[in-house]
């Protein structure tokens, strides 16, 4: 069909037009036009598409939202969304938050200019005649719930961030009163529910005597997920605790917790790992695709006497029963069975698969707060080890808590901080919990100087990093690199919290090069005029879009602006933005469309992207949703 934006197979849940209709679930083949969301039946065998089973017109379209999943939901039923349109809302789940992600932006997008979109909409299911999130018992009755984006175009957002408290100048847009927040689930950990089983990726070793110490691969059940950060669950023995959310994954395939499943990665990134690895016999499996539910084994073989070795690629078969199998007929009921026998036999393969390479992170990540609800560290449990820089507020250390862990120590120079009204953001900042974020563990406040202690980063500050350390970086690393900080930034938008200091400056790299975007709403509490006024010497104009420089007016689109020369610096291996212009020639450039030029690594469509983040107008910017999902497309295809 021509004009398909997006075909996926989706499993669709039965209307209930009547309010004894029964549910059931069935998996179809939804295709998105600009006209219509049709659905069809298919064949599995084949891959084609069957008999088509209805449609909506998307001219009907009200909404398109998430759903909250069903209490214990089954694995394949995680990821809901809902198109409301006049009979009603087509639930739809996903299989994963991803395709989920991307098929509501396209869907909004088609929709945008659709007459009488809602402002408000039901987070949960409507169900045997009633409504879960609001017990109303009228299917048409209105949403209980103000919609977080708007419906139509790409994720916009009000002007209802976060810590705008500040009073700001009043802009033509601003005048407005902003719309009521809706009640916040801010950091909602959606795929998981009370009772559900699910297994430890890493060893958690208790941190506080309500912690629970988790074994690797080991099940737990959740008792408790009112804290995104710190569920509370069982082991098997009947012991019960916390424990830090980061740590444990729901088996969605199954495979997620085998080391040679690599989630994410296409053919040119494995062949890049198992090359770097360089061993006869190195093995990973990946998804075929992108979408498909399918896998394949990527093996790298000197098979012959290669020095420099190949790769060879399997797709992994099933037979019409349901049975797996690689190049010859052995058939098996699962995958991890398959794998296990080709680690014996090569059985048509170029090799036996005998070393399992991984793209996992080998260490476990970090938790939000050193155990649960600590965020007081005590200092007599600090020990300091080297200076690592001086900084806004003073010198930066890094030492070690309880004489094990890694830690950064911010000492906060006297008078250089609005002190409490830090201390009382802190207990917000260490709720955010990301692998691109820079960790905040605690701070001890108990004496002066205050400390502000933090994961620690063993590679140090990504401008240093860009400008001393690399040499030589494929484009593939440059761009990831930007991935890291747009995915830390993306976090923070859904957030609705602003960075308003977003540089290279304030990345650093730990010791695998992942990139992690730290001292975010730092700024607010610099007692520093240079730094803090828009024409002081110190404040970050190179990286501020017409919008602050006029009428310091911040918001996640503001942070986009920064992120689009944060690229530009990764680009040019660290150079200085604008570098001969001084602050007043660059307002006045920036005012009058000059934008900085394309760095020399940087191709077109890297450019574009960078371009992308400097339009004039805020809300033709792209989002940090939007943006992880177009850096994720261009390496997909590298
Ligand atoms: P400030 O934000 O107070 O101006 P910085 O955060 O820039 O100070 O810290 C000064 C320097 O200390 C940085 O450039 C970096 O090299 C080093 N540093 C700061 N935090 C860390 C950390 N968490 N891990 C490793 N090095 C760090
Ligand atoms: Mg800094």
């Amino acid at each position: 069909m021509p004009d398909s934006i997006l075909e996926e197979i989706f499993i669709k849940r039965s209307q209930q037009k009547k309010k004894t209709s029964p549910l059931n679930f069935k998996e179809r083949l939804f295709v998105l036009t600009h006209d219509k969301i049709s659905y069809y039946d298919y064949d599995a065998e084949k891959g084609k598409r069957k008999s088509l089973k209805g449609y909506v017109d998307t001219e009907k379209i009200k909404c398109v939202e998430i759903v909250l999943p069903e209490d214990s939901a089954p694995p394949d039923r995680l990821y809901p969304f809902q198109i409301i349109y006049d009979e009603g809302p087509l639930y739809v789940f996903a299989k994963s938050d991803q395709i989920r992600k991307h098929w509501i932006n396209e869907l909004k997008n088609v929709v945008q200019s659709n007459k009488d979109l809602m402002q408000k909409y039901h987070p949960c299911f409507w169900e045997d005649g009633i409504w879960k999130c609001c017990q109303q018992e009228m299917k048409q009755a209105m949403g209980c719930r103000v919609l977080e984006t708007k419906n139509g175009g790409f994720f916009k957002r009000g002007s209802k961030n976060r810590d705008s408290r500040k009073p700001l100048p009043p802009t033509p847009e601003e005048e407005k009163p902003p719309r009521p927040l809706p009640p916040q689930p801010p950091m909602l950990t959606p795929g998981f529910s009370v009772g559900m089983t699910v297994v430890a990726e890493y060893e958690y070793v208790p941190m506080t005597p309500h912690d629970l110490e988790l074994r690797k691969d080991e099940e737990y059940t959740l008792l408790e997920i009112n804290d995104p950060n710190w569920f509370k669950a069982s082991d098997k023995y009947g012991n019960e605790g916390y424990i830090p959310s980061n740590y444990i994954a729901q088996a969605l395939n199954g495979l997620e917790k085998y080391d040679w499943y690599c989630k994410n990665i296409n053919r040119s990134q494995a062949e890049n790992l198992l090359k770097t690895e360089n061993k006869d016999g190195g093995f990973l499996v990946r998804d075929s695709g992108r979408f498909t539910g399918k896998y394949t084994v990527s093996v790298f073989t000197k098979a012959g006497g290669e020095t420099v070795g190949s790769c060879r690629h399997y797709n992994i078969c099933v037979t019409a029963e349901g049975q797996f199998y690689l190049a010859e007929k052995h058939n098996f009921s699962s995958i991890p069975e398959l794998i296990n026998y080709h680690q014996h036999n090569a059985a048509g393969l170029v090799s036996r698969l005998k070393y399992i390479v991984s793209n996992r992170a080998q260490s476990a990540p970090c938790t939000a707060g050193l155990g649960y609800g600590s965020w007081e560290i005590d200092p007599h449990q600090l020990t300091f080890i080297r200076e690592l820089g001086n900084g806004q507020f003073g010198v930066v250390k890094y030492g070690k808590w309880q004489g094990r862990h890694d830690v950064a120590i911010k000492m906060v120079k006297e008078g250089s901080m609005s002190e409490d009204d830090f201390i009382e953001e802190a207990k917000f900042m260490m709720k955010l919990c990301h692998k691109n974020l820079v960790q905040l563990y605690g701070v001890c406040t108990k004496q002066r100087p205050i400390y502000i202690v933090t994961e620690y980063l063993a590679n140090g500050c990504l401008l240093n990093y860009l400008r001393d350390v690399l040499q030589h970086p494929s484009s593939i690393l440059l761009l990831e690199m930007c991935k890291d900080v747009s995915e830390g930034m993306s976090y923070l938008e859904d957030n609705q919290y602003i960075h308003r200091d977003l540089a290279a400056r304030n990345c650093l790299v730990d010791s695998n090069g992942t990139i992690k975007v730290t001292d975010f709403g730092l700024s607010r509490y610099v007692l520093d005029d240079e730094y803090t006024s828009s024409v002081g010497s110190k404040f970050p104009v190179r990286w501020s879009p017409p919008e602050v420089l006029l009428y310091c007016k911040f918001s996640s689109k503001s942070d986009i602006w920064a992120f689009g020369v944060l690229m530009w610096e990764v680009y040019t291996l660290g150079r200085m933005p604008y570098d001969r212009w001084n602050n007043t020639e660059i307002v006045e450039k920036i005012t009058a469309g000059h934008r900085l030029y394309r760095p020399q690594l940087a191709n077109d469509k890297v450019y574009s992207i960078m371009n992308s983040c400097w339009h004039e107008r805020p809300d033709e910017r792209p989002t940090f949703n939007d943006l992880v999902m177009t850096i994720k497309d261009l390496l997909f295809n590298m």
